[in-house]
């Protein structure tokens, strides 16, 4: 019988691990890839350094920072340059900078006089009521507080650069809770972001988020911690099977055409939600989920193209574009790797990565390299004066990418927390319930293994 048995090494699970292990827990963490990480993972091919799912790392918070110090990866740490501060959202066929100061968002082309005015107005808009408020989607919300040009040239593109998802099937509660936590408070977004900005400062836990990643790429924080977890953690081995014994839960996986039993107190699932779902469990905790809706997990190309500096007309200054919907054009957007961080592309050249896909274009998920390439090329050539063909290309397709949080997901969470109290030793963690971002699956992993420790010292 073992402490406990972690299902899924992806960040939240090896982070789990890591700490459980530290603390003297005897553990095992049982992943179905052949590398630890899920979509964190990193290729040097041909000069390029190419991330093949996210690219950046946006700090949450200074626990992350020592965190990330323990592991030795400090001095790995790469900051995006100020200059690659700079985001752009395509209107009109060109891509234009987000404004980055008051009078620069008076002056910018990206919204109309109506559109300025209304952003302007928000302080003055009355709220919803609790209720309608519970179910409202992020695109109902931002209409209604914002504007419609907000929408479509703010909100849309970053909903498809963050979730590669739909503003009118995600609900604000689930998607971005703190902007929902900011009428509620305040009356409006901006009281709502100046008093929660106060009550931070006063409590001392104000804190500059930074958007990293790290020389050798951000595959690395899966290696490490993998490295960490020695014999602890399981490739190649497929969880089939969850029964319930006496004082905990046996897990049934296969590994190399071998079937593996092992049995533990705690069982931590950091599983995204269809895999969970595909899992044989014990009855009780079988028919709860059977009877939950499913999350979307739309299908997102991961297109790095390399060309020749000279080949691209655009500066190239700053993090990338992304294209609202409303904008006709095959790419959800492409960031600026080469400008991101350095090293990324041979000297001379430069790296993009195109994402193509999501929840907008659901027909590509199953498009090939040439295609997407014959489908990426006009826009850049459009948008950022790309000639000619790219002189490297590597692609990754996820089929299943990101869980969507619409309408689905408060079920979903409910019935995972509800099992949890049913069944103590039973705990669910990851980007199917706590948040989508790296930052939130690690802190998710941190939160996990603070709730067996503590069990463990009562
Ligand atoms: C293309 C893409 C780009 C992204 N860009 C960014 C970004 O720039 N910044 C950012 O913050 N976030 C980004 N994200 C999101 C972020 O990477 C993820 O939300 C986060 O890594 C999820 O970690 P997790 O541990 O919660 O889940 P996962 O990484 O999904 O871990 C779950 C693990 O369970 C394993 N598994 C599944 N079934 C079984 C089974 N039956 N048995 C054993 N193991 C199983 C899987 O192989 C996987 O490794 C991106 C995601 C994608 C796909």
């Amino acid at each position: 019988m073992q402490d406990a048995i972690i299902l899924g090494g992806g960040i939240s699970g090896l982070t789990a691990g890591y700490l459980l292990q530290k603390q003297g827990l005897d553990l095992s963490v049982l992943e179905k890839n052949s590398e630890p990480g899920g979509p964190i993972s990193t290729a040097r091919q041909e000069g390029y350094l190419v991330e093949r799912g996210p690219n950046s790392l946006l700090l949450p918070d200074p626990w992350v920072e020592r965190w990330l110090a323990e592991l030795a990866l400090s001095d790995q740490i790469q900051e995006s340059p100020a200059s690659a501060s700079k985001r752009f959202i395509v209107k009109n066929g060109r891509p234009v900078a987000v404004p980055a100061s008051p009078l620069q968002a008076l002056t910018t082309p990206l919204f109309s006089f109506r559109g300025k005015l209304g952003v302007l107005l928000e302080p003055f808009r009355k709220r919803i009521s609790e209720e309608q408020g519970d179910v409202e989607t992020v695109a109902s919300f931002v209409r209604r507080r914002l504007g419609p040009d907000f929408l479509d040239y703010a909100i849309d593109p970053m909903v498809s650069g963050v979730y590669a998802g739909d503003p009118q099937q995600l609900i604000l509660e689930y998607a971005f809770p703190l902007m929902r936590g900011f009428e509620r408070d305040g009356g409006s977004i901006i009281r709502g972001a100046l008093r929660y900005k106060k009550r931070r400062k006063r409590d001392g836990t104000a804190y500059k988020k930074r958007s990293i990643s790290f020389r050798d790429g951000l595959g690395i924080l899966p290696q490490t911690l993998s490295r960490k977890l020695g014999n602890r953690l399981w490739l190649d081995s497929n969880v089939t099977k969850v029964d319930r014994v006496d004082r905990g839960w046996q897990v049934t996986w296969e590994r190399a055409g071998e079937t593996f039993q092992g049995v533990a107190n705690n069982l931590i699932v950091c599983l995204p939600a269809y895999a969970i779902k595909q899992i044989v469990w014990a009855d009780a905790v079988a028919e709860q989920l059977q009877d939950t809706p499913d999350l979307k997990y739309p299908a997102v190309h991961s297109l790095a193209l390399g060309f020749r500096r000279e080949q691209i007309e655009h500066p190239l200054d700053g993090f990338g574009m992304l294209v609202p919907s409303k904008e006709p054009h095959n790419i959800l957007g492409a960031l600026f790797s080469s400008s991101l961080s350095p090293g990324r592309a041979p000297n001379g050249h430069c790296l993009l990565t195109v994402m193509i896909g999501g929840i907008r274009r659901p027909e590509l998920a199953n498009a090939s390299e040439d295609e997407l390439i014959a489908l990426a090329m006009p826009d850049l050539e459009r948008l950022i004066g790309a000639n000619g063909s790219p002189c490297f290309s590597l692609l990754h397709s996820w089929p299943r990418a990101i869980p969507q949080y619409t309408s689905e997901f408060g079920p979903w969470r409910d019935t995972l927390r509800g099992l949890e109290k049913e069944f103590p030793g039973l705990y669910f963690g990851g980007n199917s319930i706590d948040g989508i971002a790296m930052g939130a699956s690690i802190l998710s992993g941190k939160r996990l293994a603070e709730r067996i420790r503590l069990l463990n010292q009562s």
